[in-house]
């Protein structure tokens, strides 16, 4: 048995207790409530673990590349930078990719994996996962691709790391090719209405992506949203990363069929997207989740500052101070997460019977501290540099001031060198 106290802890699927205590064994929480353990830490929050539900962790070195570049010449800088390394290099990337997870208080991952290399990564550092094999309609990178590289996560596949897979995008992947991912009968996730570049070329086959048509399925003559829709795609099991450029009818048709989405602001914004309608996507009932996508657009895997900007983002869209509070914004990255990637029996709430994920947050010295109101310490004071400790399965994978992973960083380090060699 495993137990921890602090000044704080904050269930999210009931009210904070002051001087609360969090009791786990087998990996299996059993007690939650005021109480005080041997180990009790005074300015200090206890939370659910994130749940990042749109990642790439292949990427975690990649920040900066192309930054300010229109979104297609931006995704030809990754294409052609990753040609320039093997799967041994990926894999390094992807532990480094779960190591800043862990760091920043993420106990669980919605990974899209291109090679499948994040599996044994996140297996490693006992970082929780649904790992989705990306699959496009380009030659050799379609189903067939899924089964060659299938066998890397079921290698490692348990009740930690879970297969799923990944049609990229409308633009990427053929209808076809969605169906028969369907029918694999795994979790799926995919990339939605992310650009209006991405829109232009689905309607008409014009914009920016013109030039790359060659290496494009046909154009659909309308949005992926509605494509999906009005061939019976999109269904419940589907993750929908992105959903920034819209409409009514299209938020509808995501409601009407239960597709989660996942809103990643920081992402969306940097490439100049936009930002999803988070109030309209959260007003039509829709299952909303948070991911920080990956630093190739975002600079961090870094939950707080995810939540701060979707924070920002939605209250300067709506004009409205009320549009999402810092309850709200937790509770999108943790149950929001659970729920989207269908884990919400398992996790992303401190609750008796869930599994003993858990973050551990320091507010010593900071401006939110004596606390008011814990949520709005943890959203807007919150930071990797302040996560004391995470328990993923009930199992301390990171503790400050204990960092082993100098391989990690070194190893990763060397294939940045290497992406950035010309
Ligand atoms: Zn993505």
């Amino acid at each position: 048995m495993s137990e921890l106290s602090a000044g704080w802890v904050l269930p999210v699927d009931g009210p904070p207790i002051e001087n609360g205590r969090v009791v786990w064994e087998d990996g299996r929480i059993v007690e939650v409530g005021p109480g005080r353990a041997a180990r009790h830490l005074d300015d200090a929050v206890i939370l659910p673990g994130f749940v990042n539900a749109h990642s790439h962790l292949e990427y975690a070195v990649y920040a900066g590349f192309g930054d300010g570049l229109p979104f297609a010449r931006w995704l030809l800088v990754h294409m052609e930078r990753k040609a320039r390394i093997g799967l041994p290099e990926m894999e390094a990337i992807a532990r480094l990719g779960a190591a800043e997870c862990l760091t920043a208080g993420i106990t669980t991952v919605g990974d899209c994996s291109f090679t499948g290399v994040s599996a044994p990564a996140c297996a490693e550092l006992g970082l929780r996962a649904i790992v989705y094999l990306e699959v496009f309609s380009r030659d050799g990178f379609g189903l067939e691709r899924f089964e060659e590289n299938r066998p890397r996560v079921d290698a490692v596949a348990n009740g930690l790391v879970r297969l799923g897979v990944s049609p990229h995008a409308p633009y990427t992947v053929g209808l076809d090719l969605y169906r028969e991912a369907y029918d694999l009968g795994l979790p799926v996730a995919t990339h939605l209405n992310e650009s209006r570049d991405e829109l232009d070329w689905l309607a008409d086959g014009t914009g920016p992506w013109q030039p790359f048509g060659d290496a494009l399925p046909k154009p659909l003559g309308r949005s992926g949203i509605r494509a999906l829709a009005a061939e019976g795609l999109l269904r419940p099991g589907l993750v929908a990363a992105h959903c920034v450029v819209v409409d009514a009818e299209e938020v509808a048709l995501l409601a009407e069929h239960d597709v989660a989405v996942v809103h990643c602001p920081r992402s969306n914004s940097l490439l100049g997207c936009g930002t999803a309608p988070l109030a309209e996507l959260r007003a039509a009932g829709l299952r909303v989740a948070v991911g920080t996508d990956s630093p190739a657009s975002t600079p961090s895997f870094d939950m707080f500052e995810e939540m701060r900007t979707a924070v920002y983002l939605a209250r300067a869209r709506e004009r409205n101070p009320e549009a999402l509070g810092a309850e709200e914004a937790l509770a999108l990255a943790t149950i929001g997460g659970a729920r989207a990637l269908g884990l919400e029996g398992e996790i992303g709430t401190l609750t008796p019977g869930k599994r003993a994920d858990l973050t551990v947050l320091s507010l010593a010295g900071s401006p939110y501290h004596p606390v008011e109101d814990p949520a709005a310490a943890v959203v807007f004071g919150g930071s990797p540099e302040r996560v004391l400790e995470t328990v993923v399965d009930g199992v301390t994978r990171y503790r400050q001031g204990e960092d082993a992973w100098h391989e990690v960083r070194s190893t990763a380090s060397a294939a940045r060198a290497r992406l950035l060699a010309p």
